[in-house]
């Protein structure tokens, strides 16, 4: 990797600038009591390229948990474990337009799968369906898979986790719904736990960006040289964070930003810009993956200055990839 001090980097100094003044539009998540206490004014970017240039500016340091953006790493593990279509046949690919951990549509979508792997009833299921005879081996498969792309074992913030556990109970509800329908492959505390200690793995811009980059580069990873998963995974996975990966704000961050993301209510946002062939000034024509943190959040729970900032990037460097 080798830093990038040029023209790009005083300009994304500049739209980090600008954009963490939204921040005051937003505020921290707080159902999460550990989450409330993050600075809401902080934001932060990494950005890597398929050509190893990276760039970090504002607040690209601070460590924050994955929450959501964890979804995207427990569906690529499933998949890796068992093939797209089993995990298919517990939870289907289409967009809600309702809260990420709505209840209602569960029982109207017959015969009860969920809808996508991107809101809480669908990402408890792939976590109860991981490859691992009990939790911590569940857990393992995400934390390995995570190593394997950005380089280092990351660690679970256990305060997050024991907070996220004590307050659980939408999300215990979802999963004894889901369990009375058969789609659990273990017990309710079980895929709990594998799911709230997913969303409590600890990470930075950095990783994210990594993440980011490995997707766009359609599961390769160009500066490890290596295939971490498969195209197909790669391309599923980026379809559903078009269509499902910013909650009920996906339509509009689509049709307005046009870029593949996953936002979580820490205030992360992990973003792949795949190769363009024609991009303007940018200077990651070749792809590259991005990594966000903004912790003020809006109503949906994306990161507020996080989503304008990404708009300002996809706008001056045409990462738009419709
Ligand atoms: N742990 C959170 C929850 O299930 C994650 C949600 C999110 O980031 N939207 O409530």
């Amino acid at each position: 990797i080798r830093f990038n001090n040029h023209e790009h980097s005083r300009k994304i100094k500049a739209w980090v600038q600008d954009n963490r003044t939204y921040a005051n539009l937003g505020k921290c998540a707080n159902y999460i009591p550990a989450l409330e206490r993050a600075n809401p004014s902080q934001l932060g970017i990494c950005i890597i390229g398929s050509n190893g240039s990276m760039v970090k500016m504002g607040d690209f340091d601070t460590a924050f948990t994955l929450q959501s953006i964890s979804k995207v790493i427990g569906f690529i593990a499933a998949c890796i474990d068992y093939g797209i279509s089993y995990v298919l046949e517990r939870v289907d690919v289409e967009p809600t337009g309702d809260a990420f951990n709505s209840i209602i549509r569960l029982e109207v979508h017959k015969p009860g799968r969920p809808f996508n792997p991107m809101i809480n009833a669908g990402a408890i299921t792939v976590a109860s369906l991981l490859g691992g005879r009990n939790p911590v081996e569940k857990v393992e498969s995400i934390l390995l898979l995570i190593e394997r792309i950005v380089g280092r074992y990351p660690t679970i913030n256990e305060e997050v986790f024991h907070s996220e556990w004590q307050t659980a109970h939408r999300n215990r509800a979802l999963a004894y719904y889901l369990k009375e329908m058969g789609f659990l492959d273990c017990t309710v505390e079980e895929a709990l736990e594998v799911y709230l200690k997913q969303c409590s793995i600890e990470v930075t811009t950095e990783d994210v960006a990594m993440i980011g980059l490995v997707l766009a580069n359609d599961g390769y990873h160009p500066i490890r040289k290596e295939q971490i998963f498969s195209k197909e995974v790669a391309r599923l996975t980026k379809a559903l964070m078009v269509t499902c990966g910013m909650y009920n704000a996906s339509g509009k961050f689509a049709a307005f930003v046009g870029i593949p993301a996953k936002s979580g209510v820490s205030g992360g946002i992990l973003a792949a810009i795949p190769p363009r062939g024609r991009s303007g000034d940018s200077p990651f024509m070749d792809g590259c993956g991005i990594g966000i943190y903004g912790p003020a959040i809006d109503e949906f729970g994306n990161s507020v200055a996080g989503v304008m900032l990404l708009k300002q990037i996809s706008r001056e460097w045409d990462f738009n990839i419709f």
